[in-house]
């Protein structure tokens, strides 16, 4: 990137002062985590969860968790499985385990409190520069600028930046440029104005030009092609995963779920229906069969498609395709999982559950009545 002239960068620090910030004292939008006075836990688990996450979604999450887990000292003391079941639906389920880590620590060596100097906040567990930067600014007041996607958006359409933006010496560029255009004497507004515009008005798609407070700075809006930037380079082909799930019922009708291991991997600690990924010519009742030996030690009969789910995830695509089963010889043993339970349809709120796994519910719950043995394999 071509630095930026000094005429450019007045120009933009001007419409900052006279437009942005104006624009937003009028049109922020109310939400529960902007409520003053600035509650620094709220600032936090807001940025967390909003990593990744549409606001729309986080609110309700957002209340929800403030409600059960009031102050770090609540969080710290709760069960991991009560916050990742708060979470449940919420995806990146890191982020919870992470919070919950980080409150532990709040209350160790903090007194229950989030610290007011950036580098005290940079030194927990799990905060990287953007949120102690978002934490810092508007709990705190600290002048210290935030980068996220809408303000790269945003400050790549207003140069109408060439540069591919997921490369470091970009981001550290638009890092450079944050930093010269925060107003130090309203950081929390300046960050928070950036941030509005890129959720309201410099949207992805279809950018309301006409609307907004800076397209007379604007570069992206003058080649009428705003929507051209920012310059990504394209994204590889995700992988897509086909994957088989069990729906085990035994003789008292009550269903099998297991617990993926809570210390590593992804949707660790979370509870699922016992399956796996397809392999090569296998059919889907084979591979859900093949799964729960390797997974569990049992060998079950595959009975009924019950349910196909798609979910995207952030690296990959899954099909899964849930079946009823049953099992033919063996006890639940925890080979590849950390714990099993029988459960009915009306107890499943007791568990965390992944996205996927919670559509199989909600196929279960559709079900006129509660599944039975006998009615799915008659001969047992
Ligand atoms: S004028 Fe258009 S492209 Fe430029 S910042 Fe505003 S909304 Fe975005």
């Amino acid at each position: 990137m071509s630095a930026i002239s000094p005429k450019t960068l007045r120009s933009l620090r001007a419409a900052v002062r006279r437009k942005l910030l104006p624009w937003f004292a009028r049109h922020a939008r109310d939400l529960p985590w902007r409520a003053e006075p600035r509650r620094p836990y709220a600032v936090w688990i807001s940025e967390i969860m909003l990593q990744q996450t549409r606001v729309d979604t986080v609110v309700p999450y957002f209340q929800r968790f403030l409600a059960r887990f009031p102050d770090p000292a609540a969080l710290a003391a709760a069960p991991l499985q009560d916050v990742l079941k708060r979470w449940e639906g919420l995806g990146y389920y890191t982020r919870a385990r992470q919070i919950h880590k980080t409150a532990q620590t709040l209350v160790r060596d903090h007194g229950g409190q989030l610290p007011a100097d950036p580098d005290a906040l940079a030194a927990l567990p799990g905060l990287g520069p953007y949120t102690v930067a978002a934490v810092a600014s508007f709990a705190f007041g600290h002048p210290l600028a935030v980068l996220d996607g809408n303000v790269i958006r945003v400050f790549s359409r207003l140069l109408a930046l060439p540069d591919d933006v997921g490369l470091p010496a970009t981001k550290k560029k638009l890092q450079g440029l944050a930093d010269a255009l925060l107003l130090r004497d309203k950081p929390a507004a300046t960050n928070e104005a950036w941030m509005e515009l890129g959720a309201l008005i410099c949207t992805p798609r279809a950018p309301r030009c006409p609307e907004c407070p800076l397209r007379g700075v604007c570069r992206a809006a003058k080649s009428k092609t705003p929507e051209a930037f920012p310059n990504k380079k394209k994204k590889m082909k995700v992988p897509h995963k086909v994957v088989g799930a069990a729906v085990i019922l035994n003789a008292k009708n009550q269903i099998l779920i297991a617990q993926r291991n809570p210390e590593k991997g992804m949707l660790a600690g979370l509870w699922e229906f016992p399956g796996g990924k397809i392999a090569a010519g296998e059919t889907m009742p084979e591979c859900i069969a093949r799964e729960l030996k390797e997974e569990m030690g049992l060998d079950i009969e595959v009975g009924a498609h019950l349910v196909t789910v798609h979910h995207a995830y952030s690296h990959f695509t899954i099909e899964l395709h849930a079946h009823f089963a049953r099992i033919r010889s063996g006890r639940p043993r925890h080979l590849e999982c950390s714990g099993h339970a029988w459960t009915t349809r009306d107890r499943f709120d007791d568990f965390p559950f992944s996205k996927a796994d919670l559509e199989i519910i909600r196929a279960l719950r559709a079900l006129p009545k509660p599944p039975r043995l006998r009615d799915h394999f008659p001969a047992t």
